[in-house]
């Protein structure tokens, strides 16, 4: 056993890596990169009043947040403002409107709604980033799963984990405070098991060329 086989988990949680995307360019599908831009950066997955660019490297395409171009559902909760009954729908969201058209099946008023958008981390069965929800320009299937990383740093470290034979947890005492919530530790199935490491080193192998 020698010390690159060895890995220690430093209790790196996913969103330590959610700092900056490489996604699929909305006007030409090339690579573009997804970037902070400001004062205001990511912390703990924060996004809280952090400005965004995309840069394509292909087709220089440049865009600040704003548009949402992954799979959302728009929902509405609400009573009736006639008579009050409880009122519930949901549909796709496109993007657009943030107001849901409802019929009272009891006193039968029409009525739009500010729906409540919920954005969702896949689009047609590929991983989106969170700031655009743009297919994420690393990721490839791997048997019935999907592969996927956020950045190089990202995948570098997933690299590092499916290579290691030999895991050992937290040495350090800070590890202890954040182990349960270790990234590595959740990692999915596929991804720990033994059996799948060469094919998935193969994998971000060609990935990493990308
Ligand atoms: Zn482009
Ligand atoms: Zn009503």
């Amino acid at each position: 056993m020698n010390d690159s086989q060895r890995l220690a988990d430093p209790g790196i949680h996913l969103y330590d890596f959610a700092t900056h995307f490489i996604v699929h360019c909305p006007k030409c599908a090339g690579k573009a990169h997804v970037n902070p831009v400001g004062d205001n950066f990511p912390k703990y997955g924060n996004f809280q009043g952090v400005e965004w660019r995309l840069v394509c490297t292909a087709c220089f395409h440049v865009e600040t947040t704003g548009h949402w171009y992954g799979a959302a559902t728009a929902f509405v909760s609400v009573k009736c403002r006639e008579c009050h009954a409880p009122l519930r729908r949901s549909a796709p969201w496109n993007g657009l409107w943030k107001k849901l058209a409802m019929h009272c099946e009891t006193c039968g008023d029409d009525c739009e709604y500010e729906a409540q958008i919920s954005q969702h981390p896949f689009h047609e069965g590929r991983k989106t980033d969170p700031v655009f929800g743009l297919p994420l320009w690393l990721q490839k299937e791997f048997r019935d799963d999907l592969f996927w990383a956020y950045n190089y740093e990202h995948l570098g470290l997933l690299r590092q984990y499916i290579g290691a034979k030999l895991r050992e947890r937290g040495i350090e005492p800070r590890n202890t405070i954040r182990k349960n919530s270790a990234m590595l530790s959740r990692l999915p199935e596929f991804m720990k098991k033994a059996a799948n490491r060469n094919g998935l080193l193969k994998l971000i192998e060609h990935l990493e060329r990308q």
